[in-house]
């Protein structure tokens, strides 16, 4: 079978070890990339995310493709805002998930570490997550926080586990996306939500115009500039204008099975948020 790398046809093999060297080699410079690439508004689409995502107190989320961890750390920044505190050593591993559910199932009473909040950080690439591990230690975040290597098209995760997950800039870097949208809604317990914030279509004809010259001309020279990677970024590049737009994309969420699925275009459609819920 055949897919696209950016707009090369390869195998779906060659598209995994490719997506893997990508970001195995952008992983130490990626943060940096994306201030220079999108002038820092990448921040505030991920802070208007969590927002939209408001976890309350409690939160169990999962965190796919979470790479370096920005999802993960504006999620733990914004309980800790609502007055929820992360201290060393209260949290179980995700290891420990499962059977720390079963003891609860098993007896009347909930583990205290259990009605707090926890996040979930799983992606591909282990390049990517030693960033996140040390970025959440520079930054004090050293609980409520863990950290597993995993496909998103076959997540190591027990079904029915996390109230809200969420795939920031990940999904299109998938092979499958439906598998993905499938193993998300597996995981997800019934009432729990999906949300991902990925790269969309500008509608507007003379912004696209400009934005497609944008990327197509200046990203990959960014991309050779700061990360001394041409390649890796026109990758990039080339698979935002493969993924679906809008509404193909709301389709397919429906599709896997969420029910009140809805989009919410960001800067004119660069980048767009999608939400559904299991119910
Ligand atoms: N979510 C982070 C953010 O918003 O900054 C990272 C996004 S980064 C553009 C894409 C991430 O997707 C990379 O860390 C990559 O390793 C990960 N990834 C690619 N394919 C994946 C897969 N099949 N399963 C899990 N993660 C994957």
């Amino acid at each position: 079978r055949s897919t696209h790398f950016g707009f090369q046809h390869v195998s779906e093999k060659e598209k995994e070890e490719k997506v893997y060297k990508v970001f195995e080699n952008v992983a130490s410079k990626y943060d940096q990339m994306n201030d220079a690439m999108s002038f820092g508004v990448h921040r505030l689409w991920k802070d208007h995310f969590m927002r939209r995502l408001s976890p309350a107190s409690g939160t169990k989320l999962l965190d796919v493709a979470g790479g370096t961890g920005d999802i993960a750390f504006r999620f733990l920044e914004f309980l800790n805002n609502q007055g929820e505190s992360f201290t060393k050593d209260m949290y179980p591993d995700i290891e420990d998930l499962a059977s720390a559910e079963k003891s609860v199932e098993e007896s009347d009473s909930m583990p205290e570490h259990f009605l707090k909040s926890s996040v979930t950080v799983c992606d591909i690439n282990q390049a990517m997550l030693d960033v996140g591990k040390e970025k959440a230690q520079n930054m004090g975040f050293t609980s409520g926080i863990s950290w597993i290597k995993g496909n998103a098209e076959d997540l190591p995760l027990p079904d029915n586990t996390f109230d809200a997950y969420t795939i920031a800039f990940g999904i299109r870097n998938c092979t499958h996306v439906d598998r993905v949208l499938e193993e998300a809604y597996r995981v997800i317990k019934p009432g729990g939500r999906f949300m991902c914030l990925e790269f969309s279509e500008v509608k507007n004809s003379m912004l696209s115009f400009a934005y497609d010259n944008y990327s197509f001309q200046v990203i990959p020279v960014l991309g050779q500039i700061v990360a001394n990677d041409w390649k890796s970024y026109q990758y990039l590049v080339e698979s935002i204008r493969q993924f679906p737009n809008q509404e193909e994309f709301a389709a397919m969420i429906k599709d896997a099975g969420f029910s009140m699925v809805t989009f919410e275009n960001l800067t004119f459609g660069v980048a767009a948020i999608h939400s559904g819920f299991k119910l």
